[in-house]
């Protein structure tokens, strides 16, 4: 099935703390998803985006990172992770 509008194709969201610098780009972009613990590292609030638009702003969100620590892949994880840029650099 195509994905439309109301149904975007299924997502997952992971984020790594390590790699986190604690900018905050994530929770301003994207409020739903990130939030910042005590120390400003990045924590998950949602695995997966609510609909297409939250979907845009995540991708957003993991392409502003100054750590790449968002990584957006397929449900489950078995596939590569896409939509960000390189997370060895
Ligand atoms: S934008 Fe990246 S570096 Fe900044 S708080 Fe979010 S995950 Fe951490």
């Amino acid at each position: 099935m195509q994905p439309t509008a109301e149904q975007p194709p299924a997502e997952q969201i992971s984020v790594d703390s390590e790699r986190c610098v604690g900018a905050g780009q994530c929770v301003l972009t994207a409020p739903r998803v990130f939030d910042q613990d005590d120390l400003g590292l990045v924590v998950l609030l949602a695995a997966q985006p609510a609909g297409a638009g939250e979907s845009g702003r995540v991708h957003e969100a993991a392409q502003l990172c100054p750590g790449r620590a968002i990584a957006i892949g397929p449900v489950g994880g078995i596939g590569p992770v896409v939509g960000i840029g390189p997370l060895g650099g």
